[in-house]
């Protein structure tokens, strides 16, 4: 009996999964009904309210970033990041912009207070939506325990494959898991 529930529950997981991610074509970046509350951008036109090119630091999950936009529309936030880069006929985010995103996700919550439904990677020629799904964050916190484990200890294995390392910046310059593939 538990077998057929766990196996039921792996596919609804997995149906539910991708609708968390949705490729789309380019858009305008401000989200309908939301106004700006932060942004990296260089201006010379800073309005009031609007927080600029400020290090956003998490005490609580000890990371910081500077995302490119965030807008905000009551208590929820939506954050915006622009890559300068492609992503052709690529499924998914590349894994890095995508924990970056998510990584923002967690900032705000932990230092505003406010609940963060989506976000958007936004390639020159494709964006991504996603969701902030505790899927995602989990993974997001998984990955940060690993890479501070190795760290400290200098011990931990790569899960070092073509497609996973094809646009990571580290492949064949500091990582040398590639060169041994
Ligand atoms: S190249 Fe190295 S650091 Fe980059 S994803 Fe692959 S294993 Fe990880």
């Amino acid at each position: 009996m538990w077998y057929f529930i766990i196996i039921f529950i792996f596919f609804i997981c997995l149906l539910i999964r991708p609708r968390a991610i949705k490729k789309c074509k380019l858009k305008k970046i401000a989200p309908l009904g939301y106004s700006l509350f932060y942004t990296d951008q260089n201006t010379n036109n800073r309005k009031n309210g609007v927080i600029y090119k400020k290090i956003l630091y998490s005490e609580k999950y000890n990371i910081q970033g500077k995302p490119d936009f965030i807008y905000k529309k009551l208590n929820t936030c939506y954050v915006i990041e622009l890559k300068s880069g492609t992503i052709k006929d690529e499924p998914m985010p590349h894994t890095g912009d995508l924990m970056q995103l998510i990584a923002y996700f967690l900032i705000i919550e932990d230092l505003y207070g406010y609940r963060v439904k989506k976000g958007k990677i936004i390639y020159s020629d494709y964006c991504f939506v996603v969701k902030n799904t505790r899927y995602l964050r989990k993974y997001l916190l998984n990955t940060l325990k690993d890479m501070r484990y190795m760290l400290k200890t200098g011990k931990g294995t790569a899960n070092c494959s073509f497609v996973h390392c094809k646009h990571c910046m580290c492949k064949q310059t500091v990582c040398t898991f590639y060169d041994n593939l």
